[in-house]
């Protein structure tokens, strides 16, 4: 056995990201292997009741452990700083999993209003079920976060960048609030990925990803994943182990191998995306861009200093409301009309009536999203064609 993972030999992000967490077979293989199986067997009765009751290492079934989910959770523990790794069957049962392992009823938590929509209905109708309850606070407005802590608040959760406005928030201030309030401080990943951010190094307890997005990267396969310390991930491990939303070994396959390139993909989503962002702000047609990488973003600043990267989620606000955005978005030929982000390709949707468009008006206009608002998770196609194919909706209405 050669085991290939070793943070602590200083290894840069993209070494970690090509060679951690693979532990070779007696195979010699060179490429990570699958290891589609249910079950494991033993050598003698003996070795079965050891394993069994968890006196020796080694896999059982594989709801419990498998090695090609391990070689994915130990590269992904090893590119966020974290202990340890939990894969989970999607970004939704990270979060599921994350919150049941940590909260019990009569716990709060306290989350960012400008949440992924699947989280705020699993926060308000299913955790509000079991008597956990979320209060929501601006992104980046810290007194909020301060002033809505109560003494049962355990946990609380951000998106930084927010989607589609991206609107950012100081992690490390954040992770002093959370601890010094004795509560944990979870962060949402996905549009940054540790390529450009690192929460757990600025102070944050957990992170959670969807590896369906940019882990991934080329929109094949549905995952998710918890890191964070050994004893929060070692509850999370538990509800995962026992409740069942575990990730296939054929997706965790499909994720090591979309960390390989996970370095090259997100810089050239970022210059593809700088690259869009500023021709926007130059288009007589747009009324406004959203995009922290844009110097005159509000919060520009912080995210020169948090992030080594701006992604490649942006918003842009077009003259004429929601015909105007709409025609934009029914003239190109290229970009996928579609909700879904973190692909090589580019993406574009009406977030009014798609993504946030279960919000009433003044929900929307609270949350900054106009009628006119456009997003566009930009992808790898060449810059120009993805200017092209936007550019035919956007001069159209000159
Ligand atoms: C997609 C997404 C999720 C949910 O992930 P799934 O893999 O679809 O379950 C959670 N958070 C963010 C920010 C996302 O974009």
């Amino acid at each position: 056995m050669h085991d290939t993972t070793s943070p602590d030999d200083g290894w840069a992000l993209e070494t970690l990201a090509i060679r951690a967490g693979h532990q070779r077979t007696h195979e010699q293989e060179h490429g990570e292997p699958i290891f589609p199986t249910s079950s494991f067997v033993y050598g003698s009765a003996a070795e079965a009741a050891r394993k069994f009751k968890g006196e020796e290492p080694g896999n059982v079934y594989s709801r419990f452990t498998n090695p090609t989910v391990h070689t994915f959770e130990r590269r992904l523990a090893a590119l966020e700083g974290g202990e340890r790794c939990v894969a989970t069957s999607s970004g939704m049962a990270a979060i599921l999993s994350t919150v049941l392992a940590l909260l019990q009823a009569g716990d709060e938590i306290v989350a960012s209003r400008s949440l992924f929509g699947s989280t705020v209905s699993l926060f308000d109708k299913y955790f509000g079920k079991l008597g956990i309850t979320t209060r929501y606070v601006e992104l980046s407005d810290l007194s909020a976060w301060e002033a809505a802590i109560t003494p049962n608040t355990r946990l609380l959760f951000a998106e930084t960048p927010s989607n589609p406005l991206s609107e950012v928030v100081d992690i490390a201030a954040l992770a002093e609030i959370a601890h010094r309030n004795q509560a944990l401080l979870a962060i949402d990943n996905c549009f940054l990925t540790p390529a450009l951010q690192k929460p757990l190094m600025l102070g944050a307890d957990l992170v959670i990803h969807s590896a369906t997005k940019y882990l991934d990267g080329q929109g094949r396969a549905v995952g998710g994943a918890v890191v964070g310390r050994d004893k929060e991930l070692e509850e999370v491990f538990g509800v995962v182990r026992t409740c069942g939303p575990c990730l296939s070994p054929f997706n965790a396959w499909i994720f090591t191998k979309g960390l390989e390139t996970l370095s090259l993909r997100m810089r050239a989503h970022c210059e593809n995306a700088q690259a869009l962002a500023e021709w926007l702000q130059g288009h007589p047609a747009v009324a406004r861009v959203y995009y922290s990488g844009l110097p005159d973003h509000p919060q520009h600043e912080l995210a020169c200093r948090q992030q080594t990267g701006f992604g490649a989620v942006l918003g842009f606000e077009v003259k004429g409301g929601r015909e105007a955005a709409w025609s934009v978005i029914d003239a190109t030929r290229m970009l996928s009309i579609t909700g879904n982000l973190g692909d090589v390709k580019s993406t574009i949707t009406h977030p009014g009536t798609t993504t946030h468009g279960r919000l009433s008006e003044a929900q929307k206009e609270a949350a900054g999203i106009g009628e006119g608002l456009i997003r566009v998770a930009v992808g790898l196609e060449a810059f120009d064609d993805i200017r092209g194919d936007l550019a035919r909706g956007l001069d159209a209405l000159l």
